[in-house]
């Protein structure tokens, strides 16, 4: 279970550093996917209402999210590509209820901006009317191709069966697709290749960066070399070696 609190923010769309992207919103400050990696843990200490408490266990609800974006998309000339979301999931549970990612989507695709989206839910294919958008673009996290790996590091996350079916509706509803193996978890190339190779234009890659913070867990799995730079590389050349020219590096 999750606390879940409604805050005002300032502003919507933040400057992003991320390569290809230009601004970022976070509809969210906390996710409740609570992914033991999460490389976005940090960003608990900002919150506002759950200050010391465990990240994934609440989340923020920024109920003039989509007010502040309006105003923004008004006064700026400037365009840009602009990512939802770099340090929460668009798509966690709670935006089912306020659906402020959805009205990010509408207030930005009438503002004529290029939207890029990255999520591990399915809740995603609910928004499939936005995003046929020929502007748009949705990459599904799919860091494993095993659901038991992903019970054991990601355990309030959707299934991965369940992103795969997401992604193959989209892709086959004609929006541009694309998958994030990241950060690489212990997996079955091949066998993740084969589960995903048809509904993605392209595929990101990208190493696991907090070992620390899940060494006791993989260790306790028996991962113990999956938690080598060593796996990191065999790993990334098989995907390169499967995926060819549609691969790229985070
Ligand atoms: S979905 Fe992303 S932001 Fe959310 S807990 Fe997992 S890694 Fe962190």
């Amino acid at each position: 279970m999750y606390h879940v609190s409604e805050i005002h923010t300032r502003s919507a769309m933040v400057r992003s550093k991320i390569t290809g992207v230009d601004f970022v919103i976070n509809p969210y400050l906390g996710c409740t996917h609570g992914c033991s990696y999460c490389y976005a843990a940090f960003m608990a200490k900002y919150a506002r209402l759950h200050s010391g408490w465990e990240w994934g266990s609440f989340v923020e609800v920024k109920v003039n999210v989509v007010d502040a974006l309006c105003i923004e998309l008004q006064k700026s000339r400037k365009t840009g590509r602009v990512l939802l979301s770099s340090v929460c999931d668009p798509y966690q549970p709670v935006e089912k209820k306020y659906e402020l990612t959805r009205q990010c989507l509408i207030a930005l695709q009438e503002h004529g901006r290029p939207i890029e989206i990255l999520t591990r839910s399915p809740l995603v294919v609910r928004d499939l009317d936005l995003l046929r958008h020929r502007t748009a673009s949705v990459g599904l996290s799919i860091p494993t191709d095993s659901d038991a790996v992903r019970r054991e590091l990601e355990p309030n996350a959707p299934s991965i069966p369940n992103r795969i079916e997401a992604l193959r509706r989209l892709r086959e509803a004609g929006v541009n697709t694309w998958v994030f193996i990241g950060p690489m978890l212990p997996m079955n190339p091949e066998r993740l290749h084969a589960a995903v190779s048809d509904y993605a234009g392209h595929v990101v890659i990208d190493a696991l960066n907090y070992r620390g913070r899940v060494r006791d867990l993989f260790l306790n799995n028996g991962w113990r070399h999956e938690l080598t730079d060593e796996y990191a590389r065999t790993t990334a050349r098989a995907l390169e070696m499967l995926f060819g020219s549609r691969v790229s590096h985070a």
